[in-house]
């Protein structure tokens, strides 16, 4: 039997998942990946094999009453049906948030599940969504080994004055300090680096992750050293729908002034601003460029962006004393050619030229000249997950025989 890993990433009415292959010797090997959607209403299951052909799929009625523990059973059962020679040997898991404690991915006993609860206010939009599936794993398949593996975690090489907020002693010492996030998909580029510059491994180099969320890292010599992320994943870069960095006196405002309670002014920062708070039309990169021509909100959210993400490059370019690389990566950073353009014109005074015909083709390399190159590198947080999960159950693998 060939024991196979699922890796799962949980959201609050959706769950994505990888299975891989893990033979002995071998790096983790994508074997299906898929998602459901819609949890909790009318939900639909996908499942693709690695040509990113349609296996098979399902939608169920809004009064089945298919959540996430309904989700996790059927993909069990259907892995059960498919797996011919397989056998499912753990499950590890996107967690967000592991605070102070856990540096490293872990194997999950009760003892860790109360730390990671103890972290949802740090993260109390995220956290609990990727707990939950740990939990029913725990009550409906005891004995399944799984491991946590964090966002958190990659930023830990951080300097204590990166990692500082200049607020009271006191509030340091109750956790309130800079975390980072995105530290799967940095961890993958990092990993990476040397298969297309070797220079870039041993280099300065920044990381532009800019999906529905975006933040920035500052890698040297492969290490995160700095990042746009800080206390939550609500800092930085403006996002799809996050409004990125603000003056703390904004929140202020909304509460006193506008009445918000601290709830509602949440889902405003978390939910109602960013590309679509600017916009006002969506959070979506596409719909905004199909739109920018003619439509000047499209345009302003989509120029507002690009300055962050320029101004914010900056920042890490001096944190690391210079630039080697920069690297694109995560939906709008692999994807979209304008945003990648607009954000290395505004970088020419560190050395960066566009490649523009290699940029439009998607080529890895879409830097010209001899000064700092720029990369497109799709990311892969997944084969990270699977990476680490099999690394912490290798350690164990006495005591859990896989
Ligand atoms: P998440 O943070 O949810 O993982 P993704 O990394 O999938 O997000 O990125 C989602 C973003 O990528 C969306 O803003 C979407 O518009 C953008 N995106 C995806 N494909 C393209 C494309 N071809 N051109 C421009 N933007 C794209």
């Amino acid at each position: 039997m060939t024991p196979v890993l699922i890796v799962l990433n949980a959201g609050s009415s959706s769950l994505k998942f990888q299975v891989f292959d893990m033979l002995d010797g071998a790096a983790p090997r994508l074997v299906w990946k898929g998602l459901y959607e819609g949890l909790g209403g009318s939900a639909h299951f996908l499942v693709k094999d690695t040509s990113g052909s349609v296996l098979d799929e399902m939608t169920w009625g809004s009064d089945d009453r298919f959540g996430h523990e309904q989700a996790l059973m059927h993909l069990v059962s259907w892995l059960r049906q498919h797996q011919e020679g397989r056998e499912l040997a753990a499950i590890g898991h996107r967690v967000v948030h592991g605070g102070e404690a856990f540096t490293r991915p872990v194997l999950v006993d009760e003892a860790v599940i109360q730390s990671l609860e103890a972290l949802v206010p740090l993260a109390p939009l995220h956290q609990p969504h990727n707990l939950e599936p740990i939990r029913i794993v725990r009550r409906r398949l005891p004995g399944m080994p799984q491991v946590a593996c964090f966002d958190t975690a990659f930023h830990q090489t951080q300097s204590e004055i990166a990692s500082l907020f200049a607020l009271p002693r006191e509030m340091r010492e109750r956790g309130v300090r800079r975390y980072g996030f995105h530290g799967l998909s940095y961890d993958y580029i990092s990993s990476v680096l040397k298969d297309y510059d070797p220079r870039l491994a041993g280099g300065r180099v920044v990381v532009a992750h800019l999906g529905n969320g975006a933040s920035l890292c500052a890698l040297k010599d492969g290490v995160s050293i700095a990042t746009t992320m800080g206390f939550s994943a609500l800092d930085g870069l403006p996002m799809g729908t996050r409004c990125g960095a603000v003056d703390a006196g904004v929140v202020f405002f909304m509460l006193r002034e506008m009445k918000l309670s601290p709830e509602e002014a949440e889902r405003v920062l978390y939910t109602k601003s960013g590309l679509l708070g600017v916009s006002g039309i969506s959070n979506d990169m596409r719909v905004l460029r199909s739109k920018a021509a003619t439509n000047a909100d499209a345009k302003r959210a989509i120029d507002l962006f690009v300055y962050r993400i320029t101004r914010e490059i900056g920042s890490l370019v001096a944190a690391l004393g210079g630039l080697d690389g920069l690297v694109f990566t995560a939906g709008i950073g692999e994807n979209d050619v304008a945003t990648r353009a607009e954000v290395i014109a505004g970088l020419a005074w560190a050395g960066l030229t566009l490649d523009e015909a290699a940029n439009r083709a998607g080529d890895p390399r879409i830097s010209s000249g001899s000064g700092s190159t720029a990369w497109v590198i799709p990311t892969n947080e997944e084969l990270v997950i699977a990476r680490q999960t099999r690394s912490v159950l290798g350690g164990a693998q006495t005591k859990l025989a896989i």
